[in-house]
């Protein structure tokens, strides 16, 4: 079934959040104040809306409860970014994902019942770092504070082995999910399965194991 969406806010994130819903094909409303903003999102969302995003009665007649997510992208206003949020948990939307800008506004989003708070800018930093400082990392997703995912790129050390022959698992305490190479991918790759150079890894594992299988193992 078709996702619906709401994204309050058309800043750089709100804007990118919304043209990727929307290209993804799932229903996407995009909310701004200002008219520029939304002028310019018309062709990359669903229904686009010129209104203030705190103001219960906006919110209400967009019939704001029925979307399955809403993301809340204002970001330098910290004071609009409470209020919405709190307006939006009093409606009663069920999945409310709202960008923090710091610490304390974090603090305040959980109080009031946030649903999921993120940090583009700390995850990029993060993502981008582990890209500077290992050439096998292609991409990296944090998933909480002890585990991740990580694409690496197969060396010449594992080449042509087979994950069986590998045994990463026991080795290194990780997980090989998937397997990319150029435009295939193999979801549920097999014991028997052999990798070649240059193939993508995808793995998931504590970040110590990964770190000693990306160090180490490969
Ligand atoms: P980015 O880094 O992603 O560009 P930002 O955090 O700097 O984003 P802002 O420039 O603050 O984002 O943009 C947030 C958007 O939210 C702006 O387009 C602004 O018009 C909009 N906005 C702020 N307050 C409200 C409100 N109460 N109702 C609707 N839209 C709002």
């Amino acid at each position: 079934m078709r996702k619906q969406f709401a994204v309050i806010g058309l800043g750089r994130f709100g804007t990118s959040v919304c043209k990727e819903l929307y290209k993804l094909g799932h229903e996407v409303l995009a909310i701004d104040a200002n008219e520029e903003k939304v002028n310019e999102m018309t062709r990359h969302s669903t229904h686009s809306v010129i209104g203030n995003a705190t103001d219960e009665k906006t919110l209400q007649s967009l019939g704001i409860r029925n979307f399955d997510y809403v993301v809340v992208a204002i970001g330098d206003d910290i004071q609009s970014s409470i209020l919405c949020t709190l307006v939006l948990k009093e409606l009663g939307v069920k999945n409310v994902w709202v960008k923090a800008q710091n610490y304390y506004h974090e603090r305040v989003l959980e109080k009031i019942g946030a649903d999921r708070i993120v940090h583009p800018e700390q995850d990029m930093g993060i993502r981008i770092a582990q890209h500077l400082t290992s050439e096998k990392i292609v991409d990296y997703i944090e998933l909480s504070a002890d585990y991740s995912i990580v694409e690496l790129i197969a060396t010449a050390k594992i080449a042509n082995k087979s994950l069986i022959d590998l045994d990463i698992r026991a080795k290194y305490g990780c997980t090989i999910l998937g397997i990319k190479r150029g435009e295939d991918m193999n979801i549920s790759p097999m014991p028997s399965d052999v990798i070649l150079k240059d193939d993508i890894l995808i793995v998931i594992g504590h970040k110590n194991d990964l770190k000693r299988f990306e160090e180490d193992g490969m």
